[in-house]
């Protein structure tokens, strides 16, 4: 643990941890207090003073100081800024690492790899972006013709504690490089991770401004995005917090992304490799113990082979290793807060009230901290709120296909669409049903995950927008024509 972050230890060695967990204080603050809770332990780790109007005003007229700058900087300039980042993160991975766990309860060896995962994707977006934002020649008949992607300006990202440095990175890597600045406003319980991504950014010495975290709660979102300096935004979060961002900024006719919740569907045909559908099952529903978006959320099997998997599934949940996330053998970790740990806790109440058969866990786990038990339901069907809700915790609904038809028919019996995985032997089959889902990700005899390479995002209440890939790039560019007529006479 970091005993040395105690909010009591103040300090301005910018190489010291506890300045992330400061108070951090400023004039005409309105007097909201966000807090950094241990989810392990339940013990309070700091208390930080939101920003103040005033605080935000400075920030905001600096990322608009900062953008006339960075704007004009050569692309190469930007990708070495990234390399730079990329060897921060790097270099500080431990630390780093430890502040996640430490913050938001998840398993540390997962919080290393979501830090190095950061490196990866600034270290693309480095050797990409060059590519990527190039000027494509279009033949007009006009002398020249092309198409440029300059930047649009300071982009507000509002994101969630779940992955607290990948989510903020997704967006900054890639809107960084094509010459936006960044204004983070992040989860109100990870303003720990918030200060200490900022801290990158000064360490790798991008000019002042080019990325800045405000400290504010949600409700201050509306206003941020209505202010002219703020050129775009970009929210990954829930779906309520999607209406509210999407009214906002439609309200300010401004370009908005949305990676929002999901509620995946894993489908187990009849010729799939069962223990090993079984086993990654498992793991897919407890990544992050179970919090992230594109965790399987659904598992859908077909009659013929839904008691072989059900009970390969318990047994796979049986041997997680749950407990103390600084633990590197632990697999499941307590689950970020006490109030979502209640919700899932509640999902599951009404779902076995409606239903459906618990086969393990389904309760909280006693002692303290935030733990909610590994848990197996059965017979869930459509109108139960494990299969109609989006569940952010460590557990599995198995719901029985009559065949594949009626799989896809339930898959896409869902409000949401963001990734989806198929196991079978028949890879020609998976290949024609992979359209079929309505989903931005398939996966075949794999669980789904983020690749710098391949485009991120959802379709119907899951988002719209790409995150990643070049397609991630282009999402805060203003993609201009240019076109330069033929000298009078021709030519
Ligand atoms: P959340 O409550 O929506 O919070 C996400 C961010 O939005 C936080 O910064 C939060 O600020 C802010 N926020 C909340 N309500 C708001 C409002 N009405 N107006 C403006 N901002 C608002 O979500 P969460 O519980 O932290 O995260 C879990 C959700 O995120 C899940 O649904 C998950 O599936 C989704 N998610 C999606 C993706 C993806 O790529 N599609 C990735 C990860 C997570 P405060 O903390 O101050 O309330």
């Amino acid at each position: 643990m970091l005993d040395d972050m105690s909010a009591k230890s103040i300090t301005s060695d910018p190489d010291s941890p506890s300045q992330w967990h400061q108070t951090a204080g400023c004039a005409n603050h309105r007097d909201m207090a966000l807090l950094s809770i241990n989810p392990t332990t339940g013990a309070t780790i700091a208390t930080y003073q939101a920003h103040g109007p005033a605080e935000i005003e400075t920030r905001l007229a600096l990322a608009g100081h900062a953008f006339a700058g960075w704007r004009d900087t050569d692309v190469a300039e930007r990708a070495a800024a990234l390399r730079r980042v990329a060897a921060v993160l790097e270099q500080r991975e431990d630390l780093y690492a430890r502040l996640v766990t430490e913050e938001m309860g998840k398993p540390i060896t997962d919080a290393h790899a979501e830090i190095a995962k950061c490196a990866t994707a600034c270290r693309y977006y480095a050797a990409e972006a060059p590519r990527m934002l190039a000027p494509e020649p279009v033949v007009t008949g006009e002398n020249r013709s092309w198409i440029a992607f300059d930047p649009l300006g300071p982009v507000l990202a509002v994101m969630p504690w779940n992955f607290p440095f990948w989510q903020v990175f997704r967006f900054a890597a890639p809107a960084i490089a094509a010459g936006n600045v960044g204004l983070l406003k992040h989860a109100s319980n990870v303003c720990g991770s918030a200060l200490a991504i900022e801290e990158v950014f000064r360490l790798a010495e991008l000019p002042t401004g080019c990325f800045q975290t405000l400290l504010v709660g949600g409700a201050a979102v509306a206003d941020l995005i209505a202010d002219d300096r703020i050129r775009a935004v970009t929210l990954t979060g829930s779906e309520e917090a999607g209406v509210s961002v999407a009214m906002a900024a439609g309200r300010a006719l401004k370009k908005c992304v949305l990676e929002l919740g999901g509620s995946d569907p894993f489908i187990v045909l009849e010729d799939a490799d069962i223990p090993l559908a079984a086993r990654r099952a498992a793991e897919a529903r407890v990544v992050n113990s179970g919090q992230s978006c594109i965790a399987a959320k659904r598992f859908i099997v077909v009659e013929d082979v839904a008691e072989t998997f059900t009970r390969a599934l318990v047994a796979a949940m049986d041997a997680l290793m749950v407990g103390d996330p600084f633990d590197p053998r632990t697999q499941v970790g307590p689950l970020a807060r006490a109030d979502l740990r209640d919700e899932v806790d509640a999902q599951v109440s009404a779902t076995v009230a409606a239903g459906a058969r618990l086969l393990r866990g389904g309760h909280v786990r006693p002692g303290p901290g935030f733990f909610y038990e590994p848990t197996v339901l059965e017979d869930v069907r459509p109108g139960m709120p494990a299969f109609d809700e989006e569940v952010f915790g460590p557990v599995a609904p198995v719901i029985t296909a009559r065949g594949v038809e009626d799989a896809i028919a339930l898959a896409n019996r869902s409000r949401y669409g963001l990734g989806a995985s198929i196991w079978t032997r028949d890879l020609a089959r998976a290949e024609a049903l992979a359209h079929e889902i309505d989903a931005g990700l398939v996966f075949i005899n794999d669980i789904v995950r983020s690749d710098p390479r391949l485009p991120f995002g959802g379709v119907k209440r899951s988002g719209h927008g790409r995150e990643l890939a070049h397609y991630g790039i282009r999402e805060f560019v203003n993609i201009r024509s240019i076109v330069m007529a033929s000298p009078p006479g021709g030519g």
